[in-house]
């Protein structure tokens, strides 16, 4: 696997970039990740980096963006933060992923017994916590009325879905210039669930 080049980058498509992500997601759940010598990706990349998605994903230590798409040093912006939610910081990052660098998706990935999406339902209150809760926490009052009768497993996935959506929606709404990019095809936003017993991601508005 090479490492990118600002051409290589240049060439890939939005769809294209999903593409790249689903087949290395495959690679992964199928062991057959791709043989990289990162030794040498580090002096390939010491110039500069050419990544062609931009992933949010949770905090938690069992879904490594690189590792669970089987990506090398340079190929994606892991953004990280508990629940995967956005704030203005990640914003900033995302769009400096896109319109600086060049990236050409942005996947908002949660996950399945995500611990602050469970911690946002019981209405978790410890410390700084609550800037997370409270955005995570948007979704569960329309959710409730929909599904009333929602065991706490079930509850847990609907917002597990809904929160990935609502990151989806909060990239677009509140960044004019992701909107524009993605309004023009230069980019795409899309969401994605990674099943922690499976290892398996389900992209679900690509
Ligand atoms: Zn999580």
């Amino acid at each position: 696997m090479r490492t990118l080049t600002k051409d290589m980058q240049n060439k890939i498509s939005p769809e294209a970039a999903v593409t790249l992500l689903r087949d290395g997601n495959a690679r992964f759940v199928n062991n057959l990740k791709l043989n990289r010598n990162l030794l040498q990706q580090v002096n390939e990349t010491s110039d500069g980096q050419h990544p062609f998605a931009v992933i949010i994903s949770c905090m938690d230590s069992r879904t490594s963006a690189e590792l669970i798409f089987d990506q090398g040093l340079g190929d994606v912006f892991s953004i990280r933060i508990a629940g995967n939610v956005i704030n203005e910081d990640i914003l900033g990052s995302a769009e400096f992923g896109c319109k600086v660098v060049g990236a050409k998706v942005i996947v908002v990935m949660g996950h399945t017994g995500c611990g602050a999406i469970k911690g946002s339902i019981a209405n978790v209150d410890l410390g700084h916590l609550h800037f997370i809760t409270h955005k995570v926490q948007r979704c569960i009052p329309s959710l409730k009325a929909k599904y009333p009768n929602a065991s706490e497993n079930d509850m847990c996935s609907h917002v597990t879905r809904e929160n990935i959506l609502m990151g989806v929606s909060d990239l677009k709404s509140r960044s004019s210039i992701l909107e524009e990019m993605n309004y023009k095809g230069e980019i795409k936003i899309v969401g994605a669930l990674y099943d922690i017993s499976t290892g398996i991601v389900e992209f679900l508005d690509a």
